[in-house]
């Protein structure tokens, strides 16, 4: 699946938790494909990018397959109980993502989980919500969701999703639901790469969709302007390690489609090792832009950095957070 990843990557394009405001990435050091995101207007070129790509569809253990080319990673959990859906993508995808579900099967879709509330989660709502699921999410994805929010990291301000789009049955910690003879738990983070993040745990077939807690393989974005910050992002890859072992499938929210425990501990100490370099130099009194110049992800920058997500905003993005 590694291997995979970069092809998958390069064709998928951009999504909306990879980008950045160009301001944020002007003063570092950038990829082509971080340049060319930096000059685009961000939301408009994720659109482009969803409403053409591609859904490439996984199947896993039980039933349960991942869709991958509408932002984050969708899993669906198919069976007598009808579809379940992890995750809504971008709504542009529409055709493509309709073409995916209907290739799984011809149950209904009766149920739809939103892992938070960022538009290339749950932007799909809006269109899903037609074909009648229930919809399922924190109390806090509901909250985001139903009123304007701004993201000052991407520049960007989201409009409301429609009222029977939102999520219509919400928790504060953690909820629990059985079908297709699948024990369904649904957990919450607290405030880690938004203050809405929750883990999808299908315990019997030992599969985790942890939502953007887990980004496989690139830096991660974290949301500030939500209640995301890189403390709540460790917290969250240490409640990902007790949750996994070696054998357990791990659905990124984005990255490769399917990870495992030891790219989860990686993407765990990669967070932990950079926090403690950027600390040091922030404690050292340096701004912002004598730390990016020094270059404190630069161990870790070959393997994470390829993305749109570059070494100087991941820098930014901890140094909001130290
Ligand atoms: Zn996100």
């Amino acid at each position: 699946m590694t291997r995979h990843r970069n092809q998958m990557l390069s064709r998928r394009g951009f999504c909306l938790c990879c980008l950045s405001a160009p301001a944020m990435v002007a003063g570092g050091w950038l990829t082509p494909r971080q340049a060319f995101a930096a000059a685009q207007g961000i939301v408009q070129l994720i659109k482009a990018d969803a409403a053409t790509a591609p859904i490439v569809v996984h199947r896993l253990r039980g039933n349960v397959a991942v869709l991958e080319g509408s932002g984050g990673n969708v899993a669906v959990l198919s069976g007598r109980d009808g579809k379940v859906m992890i995750d809504a993508g971008i709504a542009v995808s529409q055709p493509h993502m309709a073409a995916a579900l209907a290739m799984l099967g011809p149950e209904p879709l009766t149920h739809l989980i939103n892992t938070h509330w960022h538009f290339d989660h749950a932007n799909g709502n809006q269109w899903l919500y037609l074909l009648g699921p229930r919809i399922v999410g924190h109390e806090n994805t509901r909250k985001h969701l139903a009123t304007l929010q701004r993201v000052e990291d991407w520049d960007y301000d989201f409009a409301p999703l429609p009222h029977d789009a939102l999520p219509g049955t919400v928790f504060a910690d953690s909820y629990g639901m059985k079908l297709n003879n699948t024990p369904i738990e649904l957990q919450y983070y607290g405030p880690a790469h938004t203050d809405s993040d929750i883990s999808v745990h299908l315990a019997e077939l030992d599969i985790v969709h942890t939502g953007d807690t887990f980004w496989d393989g690139i830096y991660p974005f974290i949301d500030y302007s939500t209640g995301g910050s890189i403390d709540g992002q460790i917290r969250a890859a240490d409640a990902n390690l007790k949750l996994c072992t070696k054998d357990t499938i791990i659905i990124p929210g984005h990255g490769g489609p399917v990870s495992n425990r030891t790219e989860l501990k990686n993407f765990r100490d990669m967070l932990v090792a950079i926090r403690e370099n950027v600390a040091t130099l922030k404690r050292q009194g340096r701004t912002l832009g004598e730390i990016v110049a020094a270059r404190p992800t630069a161990p870790f920058d070959a393997k994470w950095g390829q993305f749109v997500i570059g070494p100087a905003l991941f820098t930014k993005l901890v140094y909001e957070g130290v």
